[in-house]
């Protein structure tokens, strides 16, 4: 899927807010002030970096492999 920029329609791998649904672009975002507006939570921005972070480590996974390699 393809991302546009709502501000200035450009095409972009990873926004870095949303205006509501909208997504917008790092560059567009900073010049419009939107990332401290996206910090506070408030409103329709939202930050848009949370799509990155998928990944959760659990410490206990290494113990569990010990166990069944031994
Ligand atoms: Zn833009």
């Amino acid at each position: 899927m393809k991302l546009y920029c709502a501000l200035c329609g450009r095409p972009m791998d990873q926004a870095a807010v949303l205006i509501g649904s909208h997504p917008v672009g790092p560059k567009c975002a900073q010049r419009a002030g939107l990332m401290a507006l996206a910090k506070r939570k408030s409103g329709l921005v939202l930050p848009a970096m949370r799509w990155k972070i998928v990944k959760v480590q659990y410490p206990q996974t290494a113990d569990l492999f010990d166990g069944v390699s031994a």
